[in-house]
């Protein structure tokens, strides 16, 4: 097993990780930037480097330089969390090259399965559903539009490079066609350095579900339950929950099944999320997967009592899976809500909501300084049940029973969006916050007055 860990992140992720090794009693290095100084994750790391300033293209993003941090201070491994170098296959080829384990998947398949369309491709050649679209990458308007045609609209533009819901477009006819394309391609290459897009055909209100897969070096793939994550602003997952409700017990299994067969196709070895959109009839379509540690991963340890970080180290370790698809069960029920900062300053005072069913996923304390130089989420709130409903009352009481004060956030939106009718029966599907959300954000201001 690793002696050392290098930690290549911030942020409760960080401090996720910083835990776990505790857990298996590996040392941890962080390296962390000018503004994280005062930091939770510096405190509790092992050892704790600061590597530059706040701009992340010279701290968090900077491979090279944390590669150093890691040769010089003796580092076996880096465990890159999600988001910064996460999915970067350059990182992860780096870090094999200097001998230091990159905890996730091997470079070629980072890059093999970070590239939209070249999973796509590998999924339809084995035979995984995947949604109905342009064969290739589109270079031109007139492709575009030749393709949206025979796919027929309404369609979206992608990029294949696309992460976060960034370099996607949606065109309903050919004349949204040409702005979507243009919008899409400008957008994937400011974000991603590269602008490659295909085409999807537009499943009209999808539930998005994904799989939890688990797999290690010696070929032993299971995969732990799914997550409904349909609850998206802007493309961006606000509320999780496993297992998905309303979801048949044939559909389920089929989902996990393929999932399992679409990570062992791509000789998948480390934890590994699967997406998929599902239509109406339950017809379900991989959009992507992911080849790390997921922001929502906890709804799926609570429901099956497995710590998904331990066993990214594990496997990464070159152990064995320590269990096989019928040790596993999804017990009761798990929400996850995100709060996310809308204001940066100082915390003048938190108190995080405990108690049974109740866990938090936090770097914060009274008197940390929001800054606004990295994702805006603050924290994530995971509660559970033996039933959904129990699980969705508790969301309500941890919700009540936080307090948050100096910076704006959208907790009060998190509690309203919690009494509707839609999201208790559990039938909602993508368009949720198109259809809600203004609702809810009134809802939230109204009761100002109240808190
Ligand atoms: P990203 O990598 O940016 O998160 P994804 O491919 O995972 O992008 O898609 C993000 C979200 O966009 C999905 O969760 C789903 O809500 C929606 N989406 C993606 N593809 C389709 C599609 N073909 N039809 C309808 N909705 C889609």
């Amino acid at each position: 097993m690793f002696k050392r860990v290098l930690i290549a992140n911030r942020g409760e992720i960080a401090l996720r990780i910083i835990r776990c090794l505790r857990d298996m009693n590996i040392e941890s290095v962080l390296v962390y930037s000018t503004a994280d100084r005062k930091s939770i994750p510096v405190m509790t790391a092992t050892q704790s480097i600061c590597i530059g300033p706040a701009k992340a293209s010279e701290s968090y993003l900077d491979g090279d330089k944390i590669l150093d941090v890691a040769v010089k201070t003796g580092c076996d491994a880096i465990h890159p969390g999600y988001g910064f170098l996460s999915e970067n296959a350059e990182f992860a080829r780096k870090c094999e090259e200097r001998g230091i384990v990159f905890i996730g998947p091997s470079w070629q398949l980072v890059e093999k399965m970070g590239d939209k369309q070249t999973a796509r491709e590998l999924m339809k050649r084995h035979g995984i559903p995947i949604v109905p679209g342009s064969d290739g990458l589109i270079d031109s308007v007139d492709k575009a539009k030749e393709e949206a045609a025979k796919i027929g609209y309404p369609v979206l533009i992608k990029a294949t490079a696309g992460g976060g819901g960034k370099g996607m477009r949606q065109a309903f006819n050919e004349e949204e066609l040409t702005a979507a394309y243009e919008t899409a391609r400008t957008e994937a290459r400011n974000a991603f350095g590269n602008d490659a897009v295909y085409i999807e055909k537009l499943i009209v209100n999808p539930r998005h579900i994904e799989l939890q897969i688990l797999a290690d070096k010696h070929g032993n793939v299971v995969h732990l339950g799914e997550r409904n994550c349909s609850i998206q602003r802007k493309h961006q997952k606000l509320l999780e929950e496993a297992p998905a409700w309303g979801l048949s017990a044939q559909s389920r299994k089929a989902m996990g099944e393929t999932a399992v067969r679409a990570a062992v196709i791509s000789g998948y070895d480390s934890v590994g999320t699967i997406e998929f959109v599902v239509d109406a009839e339950e017809h379900f379509y991989f959009i992507e997967m992911n080849t790390r540690i997921q922001v929502e991963h906890p709804v799926t340890e609570v429901c099956t009592d497995v710590d998904l970080v331990k066993q990214q180290i594990y496997v990464a370790a070159g152990k064995k899976l320590g269990m096989v698809q019928d040790d596993i069960s999804v017990r009761g029920y798990a929400v996850e809500c995100r709060i996310n900062a809308r204001s940066v300053g100082k915390v003048e005072l938190l108190h995080f909501p405990a108690g049974l069913g109740v866990r938090v996923e936090s770097s914060l304390y009274t008197g940390y300084e929001v800054s606004p130089f990295y994702d805006s989420m603050l924290a994530k709130i995971i509660t559970s049940g033996r039933t959904r409903l129990e699980a969705i009352r508790r969301m309500r009481r941890a919700l009540e029973e936080l307090v948050l004060e100096g910076v704006e956030t959208n907790a009060k939106e998190m509690y309203m969006l919690t009494y509707q009718e839609e999201f208790v029966l559990g039938s909602y599907d993508t368009s949720f916050w198109g259809r809600y959300g203004e609702k809810i954000v009134r809802q939230a201001e109204d009761s100002n007055g109240y808190s």
